[in-house]
């Protein structure tokens, strides 16, 4: 709204309130007015278009009331009633829209931005204000207090849409903010204690006179939010422009713990919160620009803000959390962080250098959360890559069921107890007839070397057909099938006699290229071909449902289909590898395989099945089973089956269920693909992007029509991601697909931030 003349500001004042005075325009975000009256007595005359109606003006008047009378110490803005006793007047004033007019009381000082800098003294005084502000609130009990606003600390999230307002090179300011806020306060803030708060503890707010807190304004923020919001807002705006903001804050932090103990997760949240509050400060202000740009008072602290912004985010969370905490005696880890050199170091003294590391700059873990893992310095990252914990890192029902069980029984298969039997039924129950007979052992690799003992007992061959570039697991029999090792480094560089390579059937390059049913069926008819130039019989065909290793490929329709008549004519078996795509990753079903209306004779589960408890399963036929029966070797694996594998199974299944994630994860993974799609108009390195649900690939290549692979481009950007904490990986034969597999919990927020950022990191490449 724009500044109302006198001679209608001064009619409001009489008609409303009987009052008769000058009135000057006051500077600050909103359109208030000093008033001065004759007899020298002042007031603050606020006017809005809008307002939170009469409720929420009763609980701004109880919070006001509840500081005035608590001995804080400091003035506060109270609220004049109107003649007619209401807390605001309704006008109508000429050639304005309607408003609503308020008169409180004139709280005498300075803003503490506008007054000389801050003392030791006065930042002590204003954290020991802060914490008796919470005391003094704590009683304060109103319906009204349950609500959100734009400023709402609990609810930052709610302004990431408007980051596209914001200046390309900004964004990626913005989305660490609104990670670290997601990932290391969002999930942990219900638990903390709660209380109307006051909400916009802000330098314009706080007053000070002289060396001291003087007074309080505007409560048209106040909610019931974490106690500890105030403290984390205060912070925000008070040591913007400190030398060492952290250091001051501290002092803050230090006085308040005095009045109002802080317990460590508190002082942990700090940080998050005060990045968070920037993040929606600055996003806040990037919306408003587009409504009126020439209004300089809703920018006054944009700039600051955005200083403080990349100031902070140059700080780790583990050292600013230590830094809170100076004053406060609690016990807040910060140390130096470990040397990398020394970590290596000790890695290279146990382990060989066969076991690898990822990234040129290797990163060390301390704890992972949902879709997040937490670097030692308390970054977190965002998991995009791991595909075993498959509902979320560290998920809690499912580390609780393990926790239980682990404390009532653990035995193997050769006892009668109710978790396997029931674990089986369940997993059953999500495969087609007549998939029903289940074996369990302890990874995807002992599952898949059961499952060529199945099928070279149930046919007595012995030969197996597999795909190019395909990884089975890490076992002498399982590489010698898996031409990703046999045919990478260190491999024989051929196939044994008793293992054929069909082709991969890739829908962008490759013989058959193309998505279509007819290419699907081409591919197909590679397996009979293979079958017949082959001199022994075949056991088993043996593939992944959409093979992972071999660049995140989506095989053609009909591609299945074709593959298992040929296969099953020559006598063999057809077993589908779900270790990584199984459990809802493929969003429109289940099991990767039903998304080409086939059912194998064996499937082979692993990974996600324990979210990183290890459990491997081998589902098969009842006839399949009784032939490895009847051959009359015992099977048995010590670990497999056991009580506390399977009720980590279940908590699983429960979790997948009860949160929709296989829905959540074709809701993601689709907004994710069209995302990244659209990045295709802008990047030519971008040769395609293919997949389902939250199996995503992105093939990068040098020129489109030749499709020369863009293998160091794909290194590049994968390192690029990791400094930006983003966690994906590179596969395909030519590594040069960006592999999208994360846990399913990932939210569209998430894939936001990864379609800006990988648009960000490709311009910079290009
Ligand atoms: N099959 C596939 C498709 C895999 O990706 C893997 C592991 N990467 C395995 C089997 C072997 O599983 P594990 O490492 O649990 O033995």
């Amino acid at each position: 709204m724009s500044p109302l003349p006198a001679a209608a500001i001064a009619a409001i004042l009489s008609d409303e309130y009987g009052l008769e005075g000058t009135a000057s325009r006051l500077p600050g975000e909103n359109e208030n007015y000093l008033i001065t009256t004759r007899q020298g007595a002042r007031f603050v005359l606020k006017l809005a278009t809008e307002g939170g109606g009469g409720d929420v003006l009763d609980l701004e008047r109880m919070a006001a009331e509840a500081i005035a009378t608590s001995g804080v110490g400091i003035a506060v803005s109270r609220i004049m009633p109107t003649r007619r006793g209401l807390l605001e007047a309704q006008c109508d004033p000429p050639g304005d829209g309607a408003l609503r007019a308020r008169v409180f009381e004139f709280v005498p000082g300075i803003p503490w931005g506008e007054a000389d800098p801050a003392t030791p003294q006065r930042r002590a005084q204003v954290g020991r204000c802060v914490a008796r502000i919470a005391y003094a609130l704590a009683p304060v009990a109103h319906g009204a207090s349950r609500r959100t606003h734009q400023w709402d600390l609990t609810a930052v999230t709610a302004q990431r849409d408007k980051i596209s307002l914001v200046a390309p090179e900004r964004r990626h300011l913005v989305d660490q903010a609104l990670a670290l806020y997601v990932a290391s306060a969002r999930p942990y803030l219900d638990a903390l204690p709660h209380s109307v708060i006051h909400g916009d503890l802000n330098d314009e707010n706080v007053l000070v006179s002289g060396d001291r807190v003087s007074g309080l304004l505007d409560f048209g923020d106040c909610l019931y939010n974490p106690t500890v919001c105030d403290l984390a807002i205060a912070l925000t705006y008070l040591v913007f422009d400190e030398p060492d903001p952290l250091e001051a804050a501290a002092e803050i932090v230090a006085a308040y713990h005095g009045i109002r103990p802080l317990s460590v997760p508190e002082v942990e949240m700090l940080f998050p919160l005060i990045v968070g509050r920037l993040a929606n400060s600055v996003l806040i202000a990037a919306a408003r620009r587009r409504i009126d740009p020439d209004r300089t008072s809703w920018f006054v602290t944009e700039p600051r803000a955005w200083r403080a912004l990349e100031r902070l985010l140059a700080i780790d969370p583990v050292t600013a959390a230590a830094t809170l905490a100076t004053g406060t005696r609690l016990k807040i880890g910060a140390g130096q962080p470990a040397p990398r050199a020394l970590l290596l170091e000790r890695r290279r003294q146990h382990f060989s250098d066969a076991l690898s590391l990822t990234y040129r700059e290797p990163v060390r873990f301390v704890r992972g959360r949902a879709q997040f893992l937490f670097d030692d310095r308390g970054w977190p990252y965002l998991d995009l890559y791991n595909n075993v914990c498959h509902v979320g890192h560290c998920h809690p029902r499912v580390v609780a069921a393990g926790q239980r069980q682990m404390a009532r029984l653990n035995t193997n298969t050769r006892y009668l107890y109710d978790e396997l039997l029931e674990y089986a039924a369940r997993l059953c129950a999500t495969l087609p007839e007549p998939l029903a007979c289940c074996f369990f052992v302890n990874s995807g690799s002992e599952a898949n070397e059961l499952a060529l003992r199945l099928a070279r007992t149930h046919t007595g061959h012995s030969d197996v057909l597999v795909l190019e570039n395909a990884y089975h697991g890490h076992t002498s029999t399982l590489i010698d099938i898996s031409p990703y090792k046999f045919m990478g480094k260190g491999g024989a560089g051929h196939a044994k006699p008793w293992v054929h390579v069909v082709p991969m059937p890739d829908g962008y390059r490759g013989p058959h290229k193309g998505t279509e049913r007819a290419a699907g069926i081409a591919y197909g008819d590679e397996v009979g071909r293979v079958i017949a130039a082959a001199d022994r019989p075949v056991a088993a065909f043996i593939a992944e449902s959409l093979p992972s290793c071999g660049g995140q490929i989506v095989p053609p329709e009909g591609y299945f289909a074709t593959a298992f008549r040929h296969v099953r004519e020559a006598g063999g078996l057809c077993i589908l590898d779900e270790v990584q795509v199984g459990f809802g990753r493929a969003g429109s079903h289940f099991w990767a395989f039903e998304l080409q209306q086939v059912v194998p004779d064996i499937v082979v589960l692993g990974k996600p099945m324990g979210n990183g408890h290890p459990i491997g399963a081998v589902v098969t036929t009842r006839a399949i089973a009784n032939s490895f029966a009847a051959a009359g070797m015992e099977f048995f694996s010590t670990f497999g089956g056991n009580p506390v594998s399977c009720a980590i199974g279940m908590a699983v299944l429960d979790v997948l269920r009860d949160e929709s994630l296989q829905q959540h994860a074709l809701d993601v993974g689709t907004f994710l693909r069209d995302g990244l799609r659209d990045l295709m108009s802008r990047h030519p390195l971008i040769g395609d992007v293919r997949g389902t649900g939250l199996f995503i690939g992105i093939e990068l290549v040098r020129d489109r029509d030749t499709r020369e692979p863009a293998t160091a481009e794909a290194a590049t950007l994968i390192n690029a991601l990791r400094s930006r904490r983003m966690l994906v990986g590179t596969d395909g034969p030519f590594e040069n697909v960006i592999k999208i597999k994360g846990p399913l919990v990932v939210t569209e927020d998430d894939a936001a931030m990864f379609i800006a950022t990988v648009d960000d990191l490709l311009t910079r490449m290009e």
